[in-house]
């Protein structure tokens, strides 16, 4: 079989447990084993970034006896591990040494932000960051006594980013230098680096994240500068659904997506991938696998460039919860050039991302969307913006409305293909199923739509009652994955 250079991530359930380590161990030395040439990237213990968040927020408030709590919880899930899968005393006295000193500094960490009182998104970034940094180390440690070649590194030392704390983007010529310069004649030497996701630094050093979910696009980067020939993120679900799971127990696995699908996938709340995942990856062509760690027989969801027909088109359901919708509208806004250019700056400034905008067709009012708990301020500053407008009755109002959901459905199919959107909006018409707002997304391969909470789980089974047809005539007429 033909070598190949991989880079592989699992995931925070990945890395769970011992029993879960102890199959990533199987998986990678199965991969070397092929002769492969591999490059290892691994989230924190699931649950381990939520802990640490939840510390900071505790030494903020001066909460001393929680954070030591979750901090001496944190130890117990990682010397669990070394207990469980390090034999050779030696071995778990180095990593044990390894672990404390980094729980050591997290807990100096929490005491600094006690006596600040405010635990601001740069320090944040700091506290979260130990979870890579910890799981990474042990991982590493158990695979060395497992005899594989492995070295830990820390993703700081290559992913440069900018100073957008908690969501930071890449400096990507730098970061390309980086990777080639100090990990990838590692990997040519035959060493399996095992490398912390989620975490990168400003060009002085400081520590950023990559947004929650970020090992997947932190791998991707890697994959991207490694010039890997596949990037395969091990989760714990056999691929990407045809919707959530938890939602829908109906959810099949697809077995060939777009990377356009997935990047609109993503975007619109799967969160089986980081809606970034796909940017380092898609102009070098580099294909994308989306695996089970602990199915590791189930050849997964396969992620490339070709889109594919598909018989009645919608592939995938997505929903994002928790947002609001913001309506700018009044009589005199019609025909009055940039009153929504002003106003998704205004939003920007902010801080907030929109998800969604949609404008009526007499122009008299438009609405976007924001995640719940920005839309105070982006209502703020909007109203602050529009002041003139408002002062002078050419806009009525900036209203929210909350307990929404975004539904998104996904296929590349959509193109082309008329009477799609007619056929999604009279499904949810013959569910009474008030809709109050629309939009298509500019590639034409997904339509998003908003409605009230309380139908999220009506609309999303009738929709994937759809979406499973669409699978059903790929699996019959043998078009599952063009490979
Ligand atoms: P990891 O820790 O491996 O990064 P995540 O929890 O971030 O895993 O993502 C995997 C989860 O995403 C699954 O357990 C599943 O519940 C959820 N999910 C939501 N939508 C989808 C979808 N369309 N396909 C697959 N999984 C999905
Ligand atoms: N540990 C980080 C998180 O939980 C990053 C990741 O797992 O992708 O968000
Ligand atoms: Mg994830």
């Amino acid at each position: 079989m033909k070598m190949s250079r991989l880079t592989m991530k699992f995931g925070g359930t990945s890395v769970g447990s011992a029993a879960a380590i102890r199959q990533v161990v199987d998986i990678v030395s199965d991969s070397l084993k092929c002769g492969d040439e591999l490059a290892v990237v691994v989230s924190a213990m699931s649950g381990v970034t939520d802990q640490l968040l939840d510390s900071a927020r505790a030494a903020a408030a001066g909460d001393q006896s929680r954070y030591l709590h979750l901090n001496a919880d944190i130890r117990a899930k990682h010397f669990a591990v070394i207990e469980e899968l390090i034999s050779s005393e030696s071995q778990r006295l180095t990593v044990a040494q390894e672990l404390d000193q980094l729980l050591e500094a997290h807990l100096e960490l929490c005491q600094a932000i006690r006596i600040l009182g405010e635990a601001t998104p740069r320090i944040c970034d700091s506290i979260v960051s130990f979870g890579e940094r910890l799981s990474s180390r042990l991982i590493t440690a158990v695979m060395v006594s497992a005899g594989l070649p492995v070295k830990q590194y820390d993703s700081s030392k290559f992913v440069i980013t900018d100073s957008n704390f908690q969501d930071a983007d890449p400096l990507w010529d730098e970061t390309e230098a980086r990777i080639s310069e100090g990990l990838l004649p590692q990997l040519q030497e035959g060493v399996t680096p095992v490398i912390t996701g989620f975490i990168g630094a400003t060009p002085d050093g400081t520590l950023t994240t990559l947004g929650r979910g970020g090992s997947d696009f932190c791998a991707a980067i890697i994959a991207a500068f490694l010039q890997s020939d596949e990037l395969i993120i091990w989760t714990d679900v056999d691929g990407v659904m045809t919707t959530d799971p938890r939602l829908d127990s109906r959810a099949r696995v697809l077995p060939y997506v777009s990377y356009q699908e997935i990047g609109e996938l993503a975007f619109y709340g799967a969160k089986v991938l980081h809606p970034k995942t796909v940017q380092p990856i898609v102009n070098r062509n580099i294909p994308l696998r989306v695996r089970n760690t602990f199915n590791s027989a189930h050849p997964g969801t396969l992620i490339g460039e070709r889109s594919q027909a598909s018989e009645t088109v919608i592939k995938a359901i997505t929903n994002i919860n928790d947002v609001s919708m913001l309506t700018v509208s009044g009589k005199g806004m019609l025909g009055v050039p940039g009153i929504a250019g002003r106003t998704f700056l205004a939003t920007a400034r902010a801080g907030a991302n929109i998800l969604m905008i949609s404008q009526s067709s007499s122009e008299q009012s438009f609405c976007f969307t924001v995640i719940d708990p920005v839309a105070g301020d982006v209502k703020a500053a909007v109203e602050q913006e529009l002041q003139r407008e408002i002062q002078h009755n050419n806009i009525d109002s900036v209203d929210i409305l909350s307990d929404i959901v975004i539904i998104t459905v996904v296929g590349s199919g959509m193109r082309g293909t008329p009477g799609v959107a007619g056929r999604v909006f009279s499904l949810l018409g013959e569910h009474r199923i008030n809709v109050l707002a629309i939009a298509q997304g500019s590639s034409e391969c997904s339509i998003s739509f908003i409605i009230s909470e309380s139908d999220l789980e009506h609309a999303v089974t009738e929709l994937h009652s759809l979406a499973l047809e669409t699978a059903e005539n790929d699996r019959v007429n043998g078009r599952g994955s063009p490979y």
